[in-house]
């Protein structure tokens, strides 16, 4: 409790080692307790591979932490647990048996876990009957508790503005929306031409996402800016949570990503750079089937 706020990995020398020594001495002294280390990573990188300045202080705290998991009894009623988002990075000294030796992986939510988070945030609004939230959890493949929470809070914002009683199903669309998308932007006025490049590039990434059997199909399409860079934009969103893609899944995606370009030069002869952000998704994307 004393620790909650308090940051482990200090600027002054020593001072994180005795942090820590301090840590396990109270969680003895209040025994049963729950050692909770949050940001692991922070002061568990592996040694060498760090960054400039500050490098010995940490790597003292993280020997002192070693220190402590090695003299710690088992029996002492104290259990300890790290978090981190970056489990890769972690000095492997960490994980031997008798330290932090028991992984549990905390993935992105499954449809099955995004209805639950979804469940426990509708508690704290109002929301209209009518909204359904499993199929919330259907159109948000990848999206983390936090995001989801975010959901319901910018619908939430959205209903308030518009006067409404509780959030309904369009305003929780709306604010999926803007969680993939980014804010719209009316202000960003196109000229006459470039509304209709940007259009038909919409089309072209839409009518390719159709047509093809293993792309993801088109949810929506609109030339309305959102974000920093789009200019328009065509969502198209899984109807599953994937975990396997198939070469020709992958393809037909390539060729939806492309499309848009492709669009711009079919009907006007030449291309813009509007498809910047394609191309380096789409060069992403054959990189990773080259190489992974
Ligand atoms: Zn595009």
């Amino acid at each position: 409790d004393v620790y909650k706020r308090q940051e482990l990995a200090q600027k002054y020398i020593g001072e994180g080692g005795r942090l820590v020594r301090e840590l396990f001495d109270l969680a003895r002294n209040k025994a049963p307790a729950i050692v909770f280390i949050d940001e692991l990573d922070a002061l568990g990188k592996a040694r060498g591979a760090g960054s400039f300045g500050g490098h010995d202080e940490r790597e003292q705290t993280l020997n002192q932490l070693l220190t402590e998991l090695d003299g710690f009894d088992t029996n002492a009623g104290v259990i300890l647990m790290g978090a981190t988002n970056r489990p890769e990075i972690l000095d492997p000294a960490l994980l031997r048996p008798g330290r932090f030796d028991r992984t549990v992986e905390v993935d992105r939510p499954d449809v099955k876990g995004r209805e639950a988070i979804l469940k426990i945030h509708a508690k704290e609004v109002k929301l209209a009957r009518e909204v359904v939230l499993h199929k919330l959890a259907v159109r948000t493949p990848g999206f983390a508790g936090a995001d989801l929470a975010n959901v319901v809070n910018e619908a939430a914002l959205l209903a308030a503005r518009r006067d409404k009683e509780a959030s309904t199903m369009s305003e929780l669309e709306e604010a999926i929306e803007r969680s993939v998308a980014g804010l719209e932007r009316k202000s960003r006025v196109l000229n006459e031409k470039e509304r209709r490049i940007v259009a038909y590039h919409e089309a072209g990434h839409a009518m390719v996402g159709e047509i093809l059997p293993e792309a993801n199909p088109v949810q929506k399409i609109s030339i309305v800016s959102r974000g920093i860079a789009a200019l328009g934009y065509t969502l198209n969103m899984p109807l599953e949570d994937r975990y396997l893609m198939t070469r020709e899944e992958l393809q037909d995606t390539l060729a939806a990503i492309l499309g848009g370009r492709a669009a711009e030069e079919v009907v006007f002869g030449e291309i813009s750079t509007g498809a910047a952000n394609d191309l380096q998704q789409a060069t992403q994307m054959a990189e990773r089937m080259v190489k992974e």
